[in-house]
């Protein structure tokens, strides 16, 4: 990797993260030059693993389900093993009036009619992701309908059964979109469902959470920038893009960075590999077309905090637990056992999610930390209260994420929008997560939209090659 100051390609990409890498391989793969413009002095974008005070951390997107062929055919490609996460045991589910419940089996400890009633929200929502599939759900004549409820008033509608509906809410808002029930449409549940094949897949942790890769989701990012060697530039945050008759019918990319400060990059079409919520960081000369500007201010991050504790050892193995606890009125809403690959030592991953997530960043780290140790210890008792090591992964810190896991839209965007989020304005494409059908806000999806925008853009350059 290097800090060049000015540099010509075919393709200039903005963003080494999974979906800007898979881009810049597959066009290096096709014989096109290539560089990559970073922000951030790593690459990996939302996937960063790191060894904090001796432990080492998945900070960012780590799991890997059956379904996401096209991370699983990459890691296999770049010769990297994976690992189950740990599932032997009885889970824990905590029931809005703190009653807390150990069990067996894929049925949640609810009374009989909660979970008729959840097994029925669970089918219509099957059926819906299969009937409006991922790839184009705002093409579907049901779309504006579903899109103009949101996902809290959907399911009230559905359902008198309000465990039900939460439990159901769990599933996609706190443990997906990362935003509150009311704040997203049926329309947006339904493409976070398809997205992963199915409802019953989103709810099925054996099948969402099956698979991490020994050694960190990180280095599959890693691998593919080693290959790309000095093509990609780490530590130059894009600021400008000149396209069209100002880029001399091509782009020219300028970004901080470099000895001189200044790294400029010559290309024939860019490809925009950054989360569409920081698409408007960037000046565009001449400015995007009016529909993109309004597009992109309907998508924004939803908020979660992913705790990590680790402890000396898997204390919840001893007494038969797996480690997985769900509770939706919880202030930890899931944890799972996320113990390393080899490791001796147990460690936790739990969740906080959106409305709680900033109510516990208006607290000092230590009343956060007493907090969230104290909603794990519920579940899985005293032990929990002890980590050797504790962390946070604070993405809404983080000046080139501001968010986590991803992007979403608001009320009635998708059906409104979605048709054209993809679509590229002039020599400028778009590929991220944020964007995906399959895949759909997951490192798998990144990869997929990777490809894609380097499939288009190779089309494209193909009748002047
Ligand atoms: C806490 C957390 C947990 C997650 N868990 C999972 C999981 O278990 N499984 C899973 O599959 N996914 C998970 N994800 C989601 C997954 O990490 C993302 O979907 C994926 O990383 C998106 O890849 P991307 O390349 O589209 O975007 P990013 O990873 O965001 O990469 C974009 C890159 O662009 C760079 N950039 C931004 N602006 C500029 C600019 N102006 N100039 C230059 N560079 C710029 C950024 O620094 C970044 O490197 C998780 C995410 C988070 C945050």
């Amino acid at each position: 990797m290097s800090h060049t100051p000015t540099r010509d390609a075919d393709v200039v990409v903005v963003g080494a993260g999974p979906a800007g890498l898979m881009a810049a391989r597959t066009l290096s793969k096709a014989g096109q030059r290539v560089v990559v413009l970073e922000a951030r002095d790593r690459v990996g974008g939302r996937t960063w693993s790191d060894t904090i005070d001796g432990a080492f951390l998945e900070i960012g997107g780590q799991w890997i389900s059956p379904d996401q062929t096209e991370l699983l055919g990459l890691v296999d490609e770049l010769g990297k093993q994976t690992f189950e996460r740990y599932r032997e045991g009885a889970s824990v589910y905590i029931a809005p009036d703190g009653a807390r419940t150990v069990y067996s089996g894929d049925d949640f400890p609810v009374s009989p009619g909660t979970l008729a009633e959840f097994e029925r929200l669970t089918a219509l929502l099957d059926q819906l992701a299969a009937d409006l599939g991922a790839e184009e759900p705002w093409a579907h004549p049901k779309a504006r309908e579903l899109d103009t409820v949101s996902f809290h008033h959907w399911l009230r509608a559905q359902s008198a059964d309000e465990e039900a509906c939460n439990l159901i809410g769990l599933f996609i808002a706190g443990g997906m979109l990362t935003k509150p029930t009311h704040a997203f449409s049926a329309l947006q549940a339904v493409l976070m469902a398809a997205s992963a094949g199915s409802f019953s897949n989103l709810l099925d942790e054996d099948f969402i959470l099956d698979k991490r890769v020994v050694g960190g989701m990180q280095s599959v990012s890693e691998a593919m920038a080693a290959e790309l060697g000095d093509a990609v530039v780490l530590g130059a945050p894009v600021r400008t893009i000149a396209w069209g008759e100002e880029g001399n019918g091509g782009v020219t990319v300028t970004a901080d960075g470099g000895a001189s400060g200044r790294v400029t990059v010559t290309g024939r079409r860019a490809i925009l590999a950054v989360p569409p919520t920081l698409y408007s960081r960037i000046s565009y000369v001449p400015a995007l077309p009016r529909r993109q500007h309004q597009l992109h201010q309907h998508l924004s991050m939803g908020l979660v905090i992913k705790v990590h504790a680790v402890y000396g050892r898997p204390f919840w193995r001893e007494v038969g637990l797996s480690g997985t606890c769900f509770g939706a009125g919880q202030l930890v809403q899931e944890i799972y056992d996320n113990t390393n690959h080899g490791d001796s030592r147990g460690t936790l991953v739990g969740f906080v999610s959106d409305e709680k997530a900033d109510r516990l960043f208006a607290l000092s780290a230590e009343e956060r930390k007493a907090a969230i140790l104290a909603s794990m210890a519920e579940y899985l008792g005293d032990e929990a209260l002890m980590p050797e090591v504790y962390y946070e992964s604070d993405w809404g810190s983080e000046e080139w994420t501001r968010g986590a896991y991803a992007a979403s839209f608001d009320l009635g965007g998708l059906s409104r929008y979605g048709a054209d989020q993809r679509t590229p304005v002039g020599p400028i494409h778009f590929a991220c997560s944020d964007i995906a059908g399959e895949g759909y806000q997951h490192v798998d999806g990144a990869l997929r939209m990777g490809r894609r925008a380097a499939e288009e853009t190779i089309a494209a350059l193909a009748p002047a090659l």
